[in-house]
């Protein structure tokens, strides 16, 4: 048991935030596989594939020679020249070493993102639905993010839309579809996924012209390179926000793990090839469950990036979460209620098909069986 001291409290800054829905959902799915049951696990988002051997032998060559000791808190110099090599080159922003830095996953690069622009009482634009932790990392800011409906920047306009939400405390925009916003806001571009784009070419917003000054952009090994446990990632920003990036990470990890930095560095050598060979894996395991889904009336367009379908479930239940509850009690299928990720997202269920296409065939049987 637990004593309970008096007086004791939390800092305020933490009395908005939240800590993630999705983890109830995975101690749902953990009791019940526990209990012996199979279960369809669509909720995840991780690579359905291992971290390529020669990642990991980089990592193993690296611990052998001893590079276990202290490195620069913003990285090593050859990880920092080869990420301003690809950002220059595949993403079109021009990019010196110092402007970029190396980060404990996506996770931390957006954690300094938003701690470098944001200030007490400012409002944050983000357009929704949204990735759940968005939301929290703006708060912990203590600032408030402002929900901005995708779908009305597709019906009036981007721009239409942004000035319609902006406020006069608005400081900063999280951004991840490629558009123009105009101001003199901070646009945080979570690229994350930008080796998934199935349709068209990604391009990184920071490459239009007048943008590189005002973006952080924020990138991650997991996704591209399946390293999601090796916690890699990166941010490229001009001045002053790169000095606020170096404070950040240095008191918050001092670094990235150095030899998880020499795996970065091979993972940057993987060919395009082998990226592209990647992404159409994912396409075969998009349209085999979007088919799926849209035969048993969840309907769904495909996804044009990512990993993630988002059907329309109120044939399920208008409420998500119930429809999430209800798909995983009766039909054994963990998906993700569309609610927590905004308003926005009610009514939707999110299916992760970053898994086997045998994984991917039997969830879609299973929906079959539901529906008969
Ligand atoms: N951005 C988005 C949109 C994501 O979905 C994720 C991972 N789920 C990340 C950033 C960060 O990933 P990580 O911390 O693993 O690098």
């Amino acid at each position: 048991m637990t004593t309970k001291v008096s007086g004791l409290r939390l800092a305020t800054r933490l009395d908005e935030v939240g800590f993630s829905d999705i983890v109830q959902i995975r101690n749902k799915v953990m009791a019940l596989r526990a209990a012996g049951e199979k279960v369809h696990m669509l909720h995840g988002g991780e690579p359905y594939f291992e971290t390529p051997e020669p990642i990991k032998y980089a990592a193993i060559q690296a611990l052998i020679e001893n590079q276990t000791h202290y490195a620069a808190s913003s990285g090593i110099a050859p990880l920092r020249e080869a990420l301003a090599k690809k950002l220059t080159e595949k993403n079109k922003i021009p990019t010196t070493p110092d402007q970029v830095i190396a980060t404990v996953g996506g996770s931390q690069a957006l954690y300094g993102a938003f701690q470098s622009v944001l200030d007490p009482g400012d409002d944050a634009l983000v357009f929704s639905p949204y990735w759940t932790p968005i939301a929290d990392l703006i708060r912990g800011a203590q600032a408030r993010p402002l929900l901005v409906p995708t779908s009305s920047a597709r019906r009036n306009g981007i721009t239409a839309t942004l000035t319609q939400f902006s406020t006069p405390n608005t400081r900063c925009i999280y951004y991840n579809t490629p558009q123009n916003p105009s101001g003199t806001v901070i646009v945080v571009a979570d690229e994350a996924y930008e080796d998934l784009v199935y349709e068209g070419e990604h391009f990184s917003i920071a490459s239009l012209p007048g943008m590189a000054e005002r973006t952080i952009t924020t990138y991650t090994f997991s996704k591209s390179y399946a390293m999601t446990g090796w916690r890699g990632g990166y941010a490229v920003a001009q001045e002053p926000f790169m000095t606020a990036l170096r404070k950040i990470v240095l008191y918050s990890t001092n670094g990235v793990t150095t030899f998880v930095q020499s795996a970065m560095l091979q993972a940057l050598k993987t060919p395009e090839t082998e990226i592209a060979w990647r992404r159409d894996e994912y396409r075969k395991r998009r349209d085999l469950l979007v088919n799926g889904l849209n035969s048993v009336g969840l309907t769904c367009d495909p996804p044009a990036g990512a990993f993630y379908a988002f059907p329309n479930a109120e044939k399920i239940h208008k409420n998500s979460r119930t429809a999430a509850e209800i798909l995983l009690e009766k039909a054994h299928i963990a998906t993700i209620p569309g609610s927590v990720f905004g308003a926005q997202g009610e009514g939707h269920l999110r299916f992760g098909y970053a898994i086997s296409i045998p994984e991917i065939e039997a969830c879609v049987e299973a929906l079959k069986a539901f529906f008969p």
